[in-house]
């Protein structure tokens, strides 16, 4: 499924939820400057970082972004597109669809669709805020015509879900900046941070085994977490070495999405 001469691939992709998780968590949030801040610092130092670093690495990637961020942010939304990104769904509030009734789960989508089309973006790729699917979420994305899902943890190779033309792109946690830095007050104040380098070893080894298995590495970040400098120069480092395999694909998740798709039908 790979373009000639490559063997294997990885996408960077970020979930730009700025203040969104917080709101989602708790409305009342909304009301709590300093909370909500941990989010703002994504779109104010955080997206603008990674924009810099892509630019220099010369690389694309692909950002999931809520429709309420997107609609708080747009000139970061369209800087994004303008550095020739992929901008894709991540809801329009951050709520789990698992959570909501049927109707707000169908009218959260069609609101993020309008958001996010209403700044030009084209988005084909759905992943749920906290990687989460309601019994319903894979009818509506197939109606909406959605080409891919990134949110399952059930495969290293992307596959076609059942009955359905979405093609997965899977995730998991270890390949999540969040489950190593995520730390947000006192209910997580018994965990420690991790170390940038003891992350970078973690998401290399995983990276060469994955690569090793002719698969894609889909890498899940967040510019609240991974914009922070010292795990920015650690991303730096990685892309590095990623970037030193000419048999790697690095591409957006849309268009390893396309090449699965084409792959899936011949085979
Ligand atoms: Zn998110």
């Amino acid at each position: 499924m790979w373009p000639s001469g490559r063997t294997a691939g990885a996408v960077l992709s970020f979930d730009f939820d700025a203040e969104e998780v917080w709101l989602a968590d708790d409305p009342d949030n909304a009301r709590r400057p300093g909370v909500l801040s941990q989010g703002r610092y994504g779109a104010k130092v955080g997206v603008p970082l990674i924009l810099e670093l892509s630019r220099e690495s010369e690389l694309r990637a692909t950002f999931f972004v809520p429709g309420a961020v997107a609609a708080r942010y747009p000139d970061r939304v369209r800087e994004i597109l303008a550095g020739g990104h992929e901008v894709a769904l991540h809801g329009y509030t951050h709520r789990s669809p698992a959570a909501l009734p049927p109707d707000e789960e169908e009218d959260e989508l069609h609101r993020s669709l309008e958001a996010l089309r209403a700044l030009d973006a084209d988005p084909v790729g759905y992943r749920s805020p906290s990687w989460d699917f309601s019994e319903r979420t894979l009818g509506l994305l197939d109606r909406e015509g959605i080409l891919y899902s990134s949110n399952m943890m059930d495969d290293l190779r992307p596959y076609r879900h059942e009955g359905s033309r979405l093609i997965e792109l899977p995730v998991h946690w270890m390949l999540d900046d969040a489950a190593h830095f995520w730390i947000d007050g006192r209910e997580s104040w018994t965990k420690k941070i991790s170390t940038p380098g003891g992350v970078l070893e973690i998401w290399q080894d995983e990276f060469e085994g994955i690569r090793r298995l002719g698969s894609v590495t889909v890498l899940t970040m967040h510019p609240q977490f991974i914009g922070r400098p010292s795990r920015l120069a650690m991303l730096r480092e990685l892309v590095d070495v990623m970037q030193s395999h000419p048999d790697l694909w690095i591409a957006t998740a849309r268009e390893v999405a396309e090449r699965a798709d084409v792959a899936l039908e011949r085979s």
